[in-house]
């Protein structure tokens, strides 16, 4: 028997923005039902339906910086101009140390920084299928001016070279497709030997000495 190790998995979707790994992320969560989100904290003000708690914990500026001085995040970041992003670190551990999965949705500054920290984490690129598509999804998605898009599109092309430093890159070229490629990362990652603590074997003379008498 295999005894796997008794912690969970901590799985880091991360790439440009226009990439797709948000609708990605969400899906993932629909078909896998055992793994669960990480849910971030941010200082930007909440986009339509939103809301606190689901989306994000959505905080003051002060409230952002009084977490940060008690060392509660287990990275944060300043993301496209002047908010702040964060994972919160109890949950993560929590999540980990109870044998739960545990995804993070989170920019490539932020994912580098959890690298630092977690190198047994998956750490997974999401890559647009051409950077036109990507040009094209930023317009598409309407949800910011064209200054800020081009700032984004800009980041993008420099975001993109951090790419070698992830264990994966799913080409985001279909939703479902690139789903169905990151589950089989997880899945394959489960079964790495590193990820087994241990081999509880049937006793061999006891085995043998079946043999011997048949
Ligand atoms: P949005 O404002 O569109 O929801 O997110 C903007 C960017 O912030 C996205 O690239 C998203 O992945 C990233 N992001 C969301 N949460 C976090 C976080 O906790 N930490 C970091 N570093 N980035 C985050």
């Amino acid at each position: 028997m295999v005894k796997r190790k008794k912690t969970g998995t901590l799985i880091v979707l991360s790439g440009p923005s226009g990439a797709g790994k948000g609708t990605i992320c969400n899906e993932l969560l629909k078909q896998v039902d055992t793994l669960s989100l990480s849910i971030s904290m941010t200082t930007r003000s909440p986009r339509g339906n939103e809301a606190d708690g689901k989306d994000y914990y959505f905080v003051t500026k002060e409230q952002f910086e009084e977490d940060i001085k008690k060392g509660n995040f287990l990275e944060y970041a300043k993301v496209h101009g002047d908010n702040y992003y964060g994972t919160p670190k109890k949950k993560v551990e929590e999540s980990l140390a109870s044998g739960k999965d545990i995804i993070l949705e989170i920019d490539i500054q932020g994912a580098l920084e959890v690298k630092e920290k977690m190198e047994e984490g998956i750490f997974i690129f999401i890559m647009p299928p051409s950077m036109r598509e990507l040009k094209d999804r930023l317009v598409k998605r309407n949800t910011e001016s064209k200054d800020k898009i081009i700032e984004r599109f800009k980041n993008a092309y420099k975001e993109i070279n951090e790419v070698t430093k992830y264990n994966y890159i799913v080409i985001n070229d279909e939703v479902q497709n690139a789903v169905d490629k990151v589950k089989a990362i997880i899945l394959a990652e489960k079964c790495r030997v590193d990820r087994i603590e241990d081999f509880e074997l049937n006793n061999e003379e006891e085995l043998l000495h079946e043999l011997l008498t048949l």
